[in-house]
C-alpha cells in the first residue's frame, strides 16, 4: 500500500481562513481611487486594501454529500431509517476521518471558485421533511457544530395534502432557518418528475387518482412541482431557494431546463459519488444512507480519505520513504503505540505547522524535532477498534503536505500496554 502525497499550493490554505463574501463586494464595487464617495474624505490610494480578485481556489478537493431521511430508535423500514446512535457514529467517524462537513452554500461557492474549502469534504443532507429530523437529528448535529441542509417537498410538510402526524411544521423550518439551517427544494408533491409516467394526483377533497399526464396538462403540473414549490418555501420562509434535490433521482434534460430557469443553481440525485471542481452541477450525486446498507457509508468516506484530488498535484510515495511507525498495514500488539514518521526526505518543514491526526483520537498534540525530522505522538489514550489511520501534515516551502497510513491493533495478544509501547520505541539490537 502506498502513502499519498497531496501537495496544495499554500496560497490555497490561506485564502480558506480568508474569504466569506467579500471578493464578490469587491467586485461590485468600484476601485476606491475612481470614486470617492460625496462628502467624505477622498481615500488616499496607499491606504485603500489590496484589491481581492477572485480567490484561489483548491481544484483537487472533494467532497461527499450524504442523504438520510428519518432517525428512529427502531428501525422498521431500513430503506430510510436510522437509529440516532448509528447516525451518531456516523457523523464522528467523519470527524475521526479528517474530513470537514461544510454547508452546501460553501460547496457551490467553491464550485463558483469564490471561496475554498478543505481537501477533504462531506455535506450532509436530510430529506423529505420529517419530524425527527428537527427533534433527533438538529441536535447531534449541533453536538458536532456540523452545518447541514434540509431538502423539503412542500406538500408533505405538516399540513400539507401530504403531510401526516411525523411530518415536519413550517414553525420548525423557521426555526431551523433562524439558526442557520440551509433549507432547499424537493418538489411538490416528491413524485417522478418525467412526462408520461405514473403519479398520484390530490384532489382538494383529498380524494387520490393514479394516473399519467402529457402535452400541456403535465407541463402544468411539473411546472408546479419544480417551479411553484420553491415559490412557496422562499414564499413561506423568505428565503432563497438555489438547490433542487430531484425525488429519486428521476429527471431528465426537460426537467433540468425548467430548474435551471427557474434559477436552481444545483441539483441532486442519489447516485453517490465524490463531488470534484468539475462535476456538472445539474447531477451532483448523494450517497442515500440506508441503515440496512452501512457500508454504503463507509465505502463513501473510503473514496475520498484514500484518494486524492487532481493528478497533478499529487505525488505518491512509498511508505518506506517516511519510515513510519508503526509501518502502513503493520500489525501492533499495543492499543498505547508509539506513532512516527519521518518528514526529513519531504524538504524544510516549517515546524509550527505539523499537525497529526489519529483516528478516534482527532488532532493529537504532536512533537516534531527539526534536527531529525521526526514527528512523533504517545499515544496516552487507549485506541479503540482494530485499526487506526494517521493523517500527517505540514506545510513545506510553501506547499501543504500530508501523509496517510493505517496501522492494525490486535488488542487480545497486546502484552501489558507500557511494556508493549516501550517495546514499539526500542530500535533493534545491534
Ligand atoms: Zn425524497
Amino acid at each position: 500500500m502506498m502513502i499519498r502525497f497531496a501537495i496544495i499550493p499554500l496560497l490555497l490554505a490561506l485564502n480558506f481562513s480568508m474569504c466569506k463574501r467579500h471578493e464578490s463586494a469587491a467586485n461590485s464595487s468600484q476601485p476606491a481611487t475612481s470614486s470617492p464617495a460625496a462628502g467624505s474624505p477622498a481615500v488616499a490610494p496607499a491606504a485603500s486594501p489590496p484589491k481581492i480578485t477572485k480567490a484561489v481556489v483548491d481544484q483537487t478537493a472533494q467532497t461527499i454529500i450524504f442523504c438520510y431521511h428519518r432517525l428512529v430508535d427502531k428501525v422498521r423500514y431500513p430503506g430510510t431509517e436510522i437509529t440516532p446512535a448509528d447516525f451518531e457514529a456516523q457523523m464522528k467517524l467523519l470527524k475521526d476521518s479528517g474530513i470537514t462537513v461544510i454547508s452546501m452554500q460553501d460547496l457551490l461557492a467553491w464550485k463558483r471558485g469564490e471561496k475554498n474549502i478543505p481537501p477533504r469534504c462531506a455535506v450532509i443532507s436530510f430529506d423529505d421533511g420529517w419530524k425527527s429530523q428537527y427533534e433527533v437529528a438538529w441536535p447531534i448535529m449541533k453536538k458536532f457544530g456540523y452545518p447541514f441542509t434540509m431538502f423539503i417537498y412542500t406538500e408533505g410538510v405538516r399540513g400539507g395534502s401530504l403531510g401526516g402526524g411525523e411530518a415536519i411544521t413550517w414553525e420548525q423550518l423557521a426555526d431551523m432557518r433562524d439558526n442557520g439551517v440551509d433549507i432547499e427544494a424537493h418538489s411538490a408533491t416528491h413524485q417522478d418528475l418525467r412526462e408520461g409516467h405514473n403519479i398520484m394526483l390530490a384532489a382538494p377533497g383529498g380524494k387520490k387518482t393514479r394516473t399519467k399526464l402529457n402535452g400541456p396538462e403535465y407541463q402544468k403540473w411539473v411546472q408546479n412541482e419544480v417551479v411553484g414549490s420553491k415559490e412557496l418555501l422562499e414564499q413561506r420562509l423568505g428565503i432563497k431557494a438555489n438547490c433542487f434535490a430531484v425525488p429519486f433521482g428521476n429527471y431528465n434534460e426537460h426537467v433540468k431546463e425548467l430548474a435551471r430557469n427557474a434559477g436552481f443553481e444545483a441539483m441532486f440525485t442519489v447516485y453517490g459519488q465524490p463531488i470534484t471542481y468539475t462535476s456538472p452541477l445539474d447531477s451532483l450525486g448523494r450517497y442515500a444512507i440506508e441503515a440496512n446498507k452501512p457500508k454504503v457509508f463507509v465505502d463513501a468516506v473510503k473514496m475520498i480519505s484514500t484518494s486524492s484530488g487532481g493528478a497533478s498535484a499529487v505525488a505518491e510515495v512509498g511508505a518506506a520513504n517516511l519510515s513510519t511507525q508503526p509501518a502502513d498495514g503493520e500489525t501492533v500488539r499495543t492499543a498505547l503505540p508509539l506513532i512516527k514518521a519521518n518528514l526529513s526526505r519531504v524538504g524544510a518543514i516549517e515546524p509550527g505547522s505539523v499537525q497529526m491526526r489519529v483516528s478516534g483520537l482527532g488532532v493529537v498534540p504532536v512533537s516534531y524535532d527539526p534536527k531529525t525530522g521526526t514527528a512523533s505522538y504517545q499515544v496516552t489514550q487507549k485506541l479503540r477498534g482494530t485499526s487506526c489511520t494517521v493523517i500527517l501534515s505540514a506545510k513545506s516551502e510553501g506547499k501543504k503536505v500530508e501523509a496517510h497510513w493505517t496501522f492494525g491493533i490486535d488488542v487480545g495478544a497486546a502484552a501489558p500496554a507500557s511494556a508493549a509501547a516501550k517495546a514499539t520505541t526500542t530500535p533493534k539490537k545491534k
